[in-house]
């Protein structure tokens, strides 16, 4: 017998659960970023044809808006209801307990919530951050307004630590219910309701956070600010990632909002005192930290994250003083609201939690004040959120997450081979070619493509500006883009394809280091170049003066950055490939041709090299990405060919 015993109805159930998740998790009004989860409870046989009555619960790590069948995990549910109170189960067994009472050993890790839901006897169970109830939960005197505003449906509980504190509340809390409640409201936390099916819960959800927002009064709408935003000067910004990472200790990429929004919340001195009280929910501080700078001293926010540590040390929490001291948001007048993230989707994800905050300050301001659960709260994040992070912060050595690197030349030949494999390594790349493709040459959130003319200083300007605006600097940049005129022997070769050929190949890279250097200079951990340059720069070919001329100035030029950038930490390094013939300059009959020419096949012609190997795009982008690790920390200035071995050369 396999193990598809699961019946029609559990089935059934589990496919409403997933479709009703997914209409929650896809309101940010309710649900953002991992902060919801929800629940059935059915029946299904066993291997033995045993009935046995499951709690399907969202998996750890499972986004509610695009969760399937697949990303609920099935417990069973009296294993489960035995851990309830007055048993206590501590954060550190709670994974293993749960681990434990799984219906199939494959399955995702089971919510940290999972208690919480089986505590509930609705057979469908959805549970939501929602922005209305936390707005006014956190409003002065919230605590009150709740309890008025959902008095005949919900129970409410006041704050408690995630774990057995608030699983203790709870129990205790609809234990002593009055009549018909179906859900419970936890202060500074969140709305957990049930019904007989998904969607019942799902109405009631509804209902409640109505009753919120009529508690709120209209949203206000208050005038935008006269002045429109000023453009950001790329140095400063890419400057203060630089002082971020180092702060944090870890590369980080920065996603910007200066809206008219973002700039009345800054004008507003009550929004912005009432920012540094703490965020709407714990939970929220696992991505925005628990407040966010206001300005740009990272040392006065450091200082004050030590200085809360030193005064809560009593407190669970308290162990994640291993974690950085840097801000995750930050609210500048002039930058607007910045947020971190070690990948763009991440610092997209705290912005938008960051949006949402902002809003539920300024209605709670509006009822007189805001007031979170306290300050002293904002370090409850789960115990496996811990590991979690703890996790992130031990990076593998050769993973470029977090950094941002410039690829020029990147949607063909060796430029997208370099592209490649820094987004292999987890790094953000912006490509520049002057074909249009390179727009899609990638398909990734951590891939820009920008259409330009290296020869043109105003577009390069542009594109390192859009680049900070991006992602928020440059740590890495790989020279890759170049022409290869047609071969003309001295006396034939015309003055305008020698000087063309300068422009592109030398001109252009002298200009763009001068823009880049301020930007490479923040880098982190620092900054870092890549010239690709030839193996005719030592062993020139006889009709390519003007290729073999423009890769000699290009490469004596680059040592002369080397020279210059090392006081500023800036390693830079060239590579010499040859004969790379997986690039647009080579289509199969001019291969077909040359080999021709040599007497040889054209797999022979490939590797007329001393180890006769096949030099490709690929295996030049590894080299370039390996350069830009910590391998090469000690190394600057370096000429490394790459060309299956050359008697010219060597
Ligand atoms: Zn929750």
């Amino acid at each position: 017998m396999s193990g598809s015993a699961v019946t029609a109805e559990a089935v059934n159930d589990l496919a409403e659960l997933a479709r009703v998740s997914r209409v929650i998790g896809s309101d940010p009004a309710l649900v953002l970023h991992g902060g919801g989860n929800s629940s059935v409870k059915t029946t299904t046989t066993d291997i033995t044809g045993e009935q046995v009555e499951v709690l399907y619960i969202k998996g750890s790590g499972h986004d509610l808006a695009t969760i399937t069948e697949a990303g609920f995990a099935p417990l069973r549910l009296k294993a489960v209801q035995r851990l309830l109170p007055p048993v206590v189960v501590p954060d550190d067994r709670l994974h293993s307990e749960l681990r434990c009472a799984l219906f199939d050993a494959g399955a995702p890790d089971p919510s940290v919530e999972t208690l919480l839901h089986a505590l509930l006897p609705s057979a469908a169970v959805l549970h939501s951050h929602a922005d209305a109830v936390l707005a006014l939960s956190n409003s002065i005197g919230g605590a009150q307004r709740v309890r008025d505003a959902v008095a005949s449906t919900c129970v409410v509980v006041d704050y408690a630590m995630p774990g057995p504190d608030l699983v203790a509340a709870c129990h205790l809390a609809w234990s002593q219910r009055h009549g018909d409640e179906y859900g419970i409201v936890v202060l500074g936390h969140g709305l957990f309701t049930g019904g007989d099916t998904p969607a019942e819960a799902l109405e009631r959800h509804l209902q409640v956070v109505a009753l919120a927002e009529a508690a709120l009064g209209p949203v206000g709408f208050p005038p935008p600010p006269a002045e429109p935003a000023e453009p950001v000067e790329p140095a400063q910004l890419a400057a203060f990632r630089g002082a971020l990472c180092r702060q944090a200790q870890q590369a980080l990429v920065l996603r910007r909002d200066d809206s008219a929004a973002v700039r009345t919340f800054l004008a507003n001195p009550d929004a912005l005192a009432a920012s540094q009280a703490g965020p709407l929910t714990p939970d929220h501080a696992s991505w925005t930290k628990p407040w966010p700078l206001i300005g740009r001293d990272l040392n006065q926010y450091a200082s004050d994250y030590h200085a809360y540590f030193e005064a809560n040390q009593h407190r669970r929490g308290a162990a994640l003083r291993e974690l950085d001291p840097a801000p995750r948001v930050i609210l500048d007048a002039e930058f607007g609201l910045v947020a971190a993230g070690r990948t763009p989707s991440e610092a997209a994800a705290t912005a938008e939690i960051y949006r949402h905050t902002m809003a539920a300050i300024q209605r709670a301001n509006a009822l007189g004040g805001y007031r979170p659960a306290d300050r002293e709260h904002v370090f409850d994040l789960e115990y496996w959120l811990f590991q979690q992070q703890k996790l992130v912060r031990t990076a593998t050595a050769g993973d470029l997450t977090g950094q941002v690197a410039l690829v020029t030349g990147a949607a063909s030949g060796i430029g997208r081979g370099c592209a490649e494999q820094l987004l292999q390594a987890g790094a953000c790349v912006v490509g520049w070619d002057l074909s249009a493709s390179v727009a899609d040459t990638f398909d990734s959130p951590r891939y820009l493509g920008l259409q330009l003319d290296v020869t043109d200083p105003q577009a390069v300007a542009a594109a390192l500006a859009r680049q900070v605006d991006t992602f928020g600097g440059l740590d890495i940049l790989v020279v890759a883009a170049g022409i290869f005129p047609t071969s003309a022997n001295l006396g034939e070769l015309s003055a305008a394809a020698w000087r063309k050929t300068m422009a592109v190949n030398v001109d252009s890279v002298m200009e763009l280091y001068g823009q880049a250097r301020p930007l490479l200079a923040a880098g982190y951990p620092y900054g870092r170049v890549v010239l690709i340059a030839s193996k005719n720069v030592a062993a020139p070919g006889p009709g390519a003066a003007a290729y073999s001329s423009s890769k000699a100035a290009v490469t004596q030029l680059t040592r002369v950055a080397a020279l210059e950038w090392a006081g500023e930490g800036i390693r830079v390094n060239m590579v010499h490939p040859d004969a790379v013939f997986d690039t647009g300059l080579w289509t199969p009959e001019l291969l077909q041709a040359r080999a021709e020419h040599y007497g040889v096949s054209v797999e022979t012609y490939k590797r007329r090299n001393l180890l006769h190997t096949e030099i490709t795009s690929a295996a030049v982008g590894r080299l370039a990405t390996q350069l830009c690790t910590e391998s090469f920390a000690c190394t600057t200035g370096a000429q490394i060919p790459i060309d299956g071995g050359n008697e010219r050369v060597i």
